[in-house]
């Protein structure tokens, strides 16, 4: 994604991370209570949310922090934080708009579940990618499986079926749209084959881009505790690699690759330890499809 980024911008682009202040419906009740059992569980407590509320604060702050250190001029305003729209219209056209408008931003980036978008918010969408055609108009959306009874294990409160549907939508009302698809590798009770029918589920939808990642465990989840109580075994590093690959080999070549990796060193991160940073992670990945002598695409159907 950076080097799209960097092609359409002609520069770096650095994401600034915003938290809106959204829950999510699988923690507030509307769908489930406890949240997926990866989740960090702060998002249970609006009182244990740190941060700045004021978004233009929010994106000033971020962009300082790349300025200094990366002599940055653009930044792309990512909404990841929880379920970012999961909200009326009204205020999510607010909050956008708010965010679009700053000076340093050349898009917009909002991470949602496909079960918490409908019409009229693809339409917002549209609007803001004809309104503002010089600006990146993104929409991600957390797939993560194909396979319903895993998502019920990691009680995720919705189906495949709902990430066909919005897909679906998207690609009607909103053609404009950057749209990326969210994909987990190691989720409990998926051994590989199983990540393999959801990568290829995932190239059959031939989103924009894509974000793939290993199942990490984060502190104070249910995860965590399955973990404890050797109830849930991480993915090793060769089964994370090996997959990645596969996942490169596998999508369409116009498709984006945002990201390959999960966190691995970041504090809260419990397991697994692989012992490498991301950069060596992804070159292992790299080095694996030299070694295959394959590339993007090169497996795609
Ligand atoms: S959908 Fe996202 S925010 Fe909601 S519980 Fe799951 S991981 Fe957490």
């Amino acid at each position: 994604m950076s080097a799209l980024l960097k092609r359409r911008f002609e520069e770096p682009v650095y994401k600034v991370t915003i938290d809106a202040g959204f829950t999510c419906p699988n923690i507030d009740g509307s769908k489930a209570t406890g949240g997926c059992t990866y989740c960090d569980n702060t998002s249970f407590s609006p009182a244990l949310r740190k941060g700045e509320p004021d978004i233009a604060r929010q994106i000033e702050n971020g962009a300082k922090f790349y300025r200094e250190r990366y002599q940055a001029q653009k930044f792309l305003a990512y909404f990841q934080t929880y379920t970012n729209t999961y909200d009326d219209v009204g205020r999510l056209e607010k909050l956008y708009a708010g965010a679009l408008k700053h000076r340093d931003i050349v898009g917009m980036s909002v991470g949602t579940r496909p079960d918490c978008i409908d019409e009229e918010k693809l339409r917002l969408f549209q609007k803001f990618a004809e309104q503002r055609p010089e600006q990146l108009i993104c929409i991600e959306y957390g797939m993560q499986t194909m396979h319903d009874e895993t998502a019920q294990r990691i009680n995720r409160a919705h189906d495949h079926a709902d990430t066909v549907r919005a897909v679906e939508l998207t690609r009607k009302l909103a053609p404009d749209v950057h749209l990326c698809l969210h994909l987990i590798s190691g989720l409990p009770g998926e051994n590989a084959s199983m990540i393999r029918a959801s990568i290829d589920e995932l190239a059959r939808l031939q989103p924009d881009s894509i974000k793939f990642h290993h199942c990490y465990v984060y502190e104070n989840t249910v995860l965590a505790r399955e973990w404890r109580e050797g109830r849930y075994e991480p993915p090793n590093l060769e089964m994370h690699v090996q997959l990645a690959a596969d996942c490169v080999e596998r999508m369409p070549p116009t498709t984006a690759m945002q990201r390959l990796i999960g966190e691995i060193n970041a504090p809260g991160v419990l397991a697994p330890m692989w012992g490498k940073s991301k950069m060596q992670v992804v070159q292992m990945i790299s080095d694996e499809l030299k070694r295959r002598g394959t590339h993007q695409g090169s497996r795609w159907s």
